[in-house]
């Protein structure tokens, strides 16, 4: 076990993120709300986080303005960060290139941690490890000192518990709230046995869960794991650092409540897992359900933008056939949520 090096300050609780030695205080900034403000306000509320107190930031190249607000910020402290992204791309070559535009966005020579951002199941993780995928790319750019370690994010927690086996990966990033709690038993106990770190996302389960101190109180409960969680306003990352500082006993009144809003949810939360899947009409489903939190994270434009207008327009072909139903663990009605999900994207786009 690595004992945390005692010069550190020690008024939030910290730890080490597995073999990596990498030494971070438990709530990290996570860099997706920042794309849906104006850029001064990014600026400063990346400023805010990292002066009061945040030394880890993650972003991806998928989050648009994210990378260059966070590299624009970091410019104006001399405070020591540990910088993580993200690359969407399979491929070294692609993995590659936007390893080369995260460097450049973020004005750094080195990252601490760089990802393999949504790998979505057992297809998609072959072709990231196989000869010429993203895994390769990563290997190099340790090598030549361009990024400190190498990590994986899932929302599927059978891949990820097949990563866990296969050891290939430094860090994991894994969904981890009190809608979304199965990490707790299968990923979990698993990676921090095997010294590889947890990084835990969406702990507001994508803004759905509105009570923060409830949120935060349950993930920091779990020990062993750091928790990013992405805000736009400094008030925010405040209020959740006050939380953060304040300890995480969850008390009888806090518990009873949890259960009343896990029972609100119940048959109406998408918990992204993906057992659904493959729908006979290829319609990404935890896409479309997610679509109002998709939303509340980054802005209404995603609805118009990217491959997002693609996956509203495959939902319109759902036959009903009650497939995917059918491998829903949690019984989800899953075309009627997808109708719901649709008329609520109609109303947003303004349109019929
Ligand atoms: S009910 Fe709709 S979403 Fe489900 S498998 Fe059939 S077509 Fe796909
Ligand atoms: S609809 Fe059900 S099976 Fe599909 S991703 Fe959501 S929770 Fe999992």
């Amino acid at each position: 076990m690595i004992q945390l090096t005692e010069e550190r300050e020690k008024t939030v609780e910290r730890i080490i993120l597995g073999k990596t030695g990498l030494e971070v205080n438990r709530l990290g900034f996570g860099g997706i709300p920042i794309q849906r403000v104006n850029e001064n306000q990014a600026v400063e509320t990346v400023l805010h986080a990292v002066e009061k107190g945040a030394d880890f930031i993650d972003t991806s190249r998928l989050y648009t303005t994210s990378e260059r607000r966070i590299g624009m910020a970091l410019q104006q402290t001399d405070k020591s960060v540990i910088l993580a992204s993200k690359s969407q791309s399979k491929t070294s070559k692609g993995l590659r290139a936007d390893l080369e535009m995260s460097l450049k966005e973020l004005q750094r020579d080195s990252l601490d941690l760089y990802q393999c951002h949504f790998v979505k199941d057992e297809h998609v993780y072959k072709q990231v490890i196989s000869s010429g995928g993203a895994l390769e790319a990563l290997i190099k750019a340790k090598e030549e000192g361009l990024i400190g370690h190498m990590g994986i994010t899932s929302h599927s927690l059978d891949l990820l518990d097949r990563v866990l086996d296969d050891g290939l990966f430094e860090t994991i990033m894994v969904c981890f709230s009190f809608l979304e709690s199965q990490a707790r038993e299968k990923i979990i106990p698993k990676a921090i046995e095997k010294e590889v770190g947890v990084i835990a996302m969406k702990p507001f389960s994508g803004g759905i869960i509105d009570n923060a101190r409830l949120a935060l109180r349950y993930v920091f409960s779990q020990p062993g794991i750091m928790v990013i969680a992405g805000v736009e306003h400094k008030d925010l990352f405040d209020e959740n650092w006050e939380i953060f500082q304040a300890g995480y006993e969850l008390d009888d009144g806090e518990r009873k409540e949890i259960e009343r809003i896990r029972k609100t949810y119940e048959k109406n939360f998408c918990r992204r897992c993906d057992y659904c899947q493959p729908c006979t009409e290829d319609i990404p489903i935890q896409t479309i359900l997610g679509l109002r939190s998709m939303v509340k994270r980054m802005g209404k434009n995603i609805l118009r933008e990217g491959w997002c207008p693609k996956a509203i327009e495959k939902a319109r072909h759902c036959s009903e056939c009650g497939e995917c139903t059918a491998r829903c663990p949690y019984q989800l009605p899953i075309p009627d949520l997808i109708e719901e999900n649709l008329r609520w994207a109609d109303e947003q786009l303004g349109s019929p």
